[in-house]
């Protein structure tokens, strides 16, 4: 039985010499309650949480709710994830909602040198603090190539800095050339449209994520891109389908409006709504059972101790800065290291490290 939130559910609002008294939805509450206490909360009634609109008394009480178990489970310590483009460029997968698909882009093709590579790597080894660097391609990456970058920066990088790799659909034999390398983990999304706004089948997307898990490597498994008209049902079902197939974790992202798109009119869902649908999904996986161990990693949805920066010549330096005052801003206490040892992150800490 979920422990019951104390009665009556109300929530007090108070603006200027105002007080309002919202009640609260009590099948909600229950539900929130059984999530927060690490009990499985079922597709259904993540459907039922997210009928509620952002800002509601449900959708606050979910994202608090998250948030302190968030926090818990990684005892107050974020961690920065640098994201370096690799291979980039017009793709030929043509995803309808992709900034980078060959027929809407303006993108030119990339590849990005070894000393340029080396040279990031050591920027962001200056204080140690850069916990995972994933390394970006688009869906005609050459897996070899990948594999000796992978190499590159596993001989340059800290100590038990974690490398992951974001790159198309892979075949078993790949997943263990690219582990073999040095690769720790990667990023794969079966994004919601398959097969419709993209050519590739679902199958093969969860197929993929299955190849990346078995070969022994931490995945990290998006569920999006999101949209303002996708209802509770379309989420709900999205982020099933990759929830139980022994992933590390989850990057739920929305949508960006991208020009020349059959989505760009639509918009972009708001971050309200985004934080409620992620505070949800961290409740239904609370009590997920993570394949890999390691110290301070948070519930399996990433939330705020996740702290992300993309790392190139122009605004490198300012991403990382930003990571660091993001965390800092949200309360975390400490910023994990490489070597999973961790700084404190203080104000002093910010402005030794320039971030400030
Ligand atoms: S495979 Fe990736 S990079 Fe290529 S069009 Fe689709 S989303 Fe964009």
């Amino acid at each position: 039985m979920p422990l019951p939130l104390s009665r009556p559910n109300v929530m007090i609002i108070r603006r200027s010499a105002f007080i309002w008294v919202m009640s609260i939805d009590s099948r909600a509450a229950d539900m929130l309650s059984k999530g927060f206490y690490k009990e499985r909360l079922e597709p259904s009634e993540c459907e039922y949480l997210l009928t509620f609109r952002d800002r509601s008394p449900v959708a606050n009480l979910a994202i608090s709710l998250a948030d302190r178990l968030t926090r818990a489970e990684c005892g107050d310590t974020g961690q920065i994830c640098a994201e370096i483009d690799v291979s980039t460029g017009p793709c030929p997968c043509n995803c309808r909602f992709c900034s980078y698909a060959e027929g809407v882009t303006s993108a030119r093709f990339f590849e990005i040198e070894d000393s340029v590579l080396v040279r990031y790597v050591q920027e962001l080894n200056a204080f140690s603090d850069v916990r995972r660097i994933s390394l970006m391609t688009i869906g005609d990456t050459d897996i070899d190539e990948l594999a000796r970058r992978v190499g590159i920066v596993k001989d340059t990088a800290k100590r038990g800095t974690q490398i992951y790799v974001n790159t198309r659909d892979v075949t078993s034999d790949e997943c263990r050339i690219l582990k073999k390398a040095g690769t720790y983990g990667a990023y794969h999304s079966c994004r919601i449209g398959e097969g419709t706004d993209t050519e590739i089948k679902e199958e093969k997307r969860l197929e993929t994520i299955d190849n990346l898990v078995s070969a022994g490597l931490s995945v990290i498994a998006g569920t999006g891109p999101i949209g303002p008209e996708h209802s509770p049902k379309e989420l709900t079902d999205a982020f099933f389908k990759t929830a139980d197939r022994r992933c590390c974790g989850a990057d739920i992202y929305a949508r960006e409006p991208v020009a020349g798109t059959k989505f760009n009119s639509i918009g972009k869902m708001s971050p309200s709504r985004m934080s409620q649908i992620r505070a949800v999904f961290t409740l239904a996986t609370s009590r997920y059972d993570f394949p890999i161990n390691e110290p301070f990693r948070g519930t399996f949805v990433q939330g705020h101790n996740v702290s992300y920066a993309k790392y190139d010549s122009v605004k490198g330096k300012d991403q990382l800065y930003a990571a660091r005052r993001r965390l800092f801003n949200n309360g975390y206490q400490r910023v994990m290291r490489a070597d999973s040892g961790t700084n404190d992150l203080t104000l002093a800490y910010l402005r030794q490290t320039g971030s400030v």
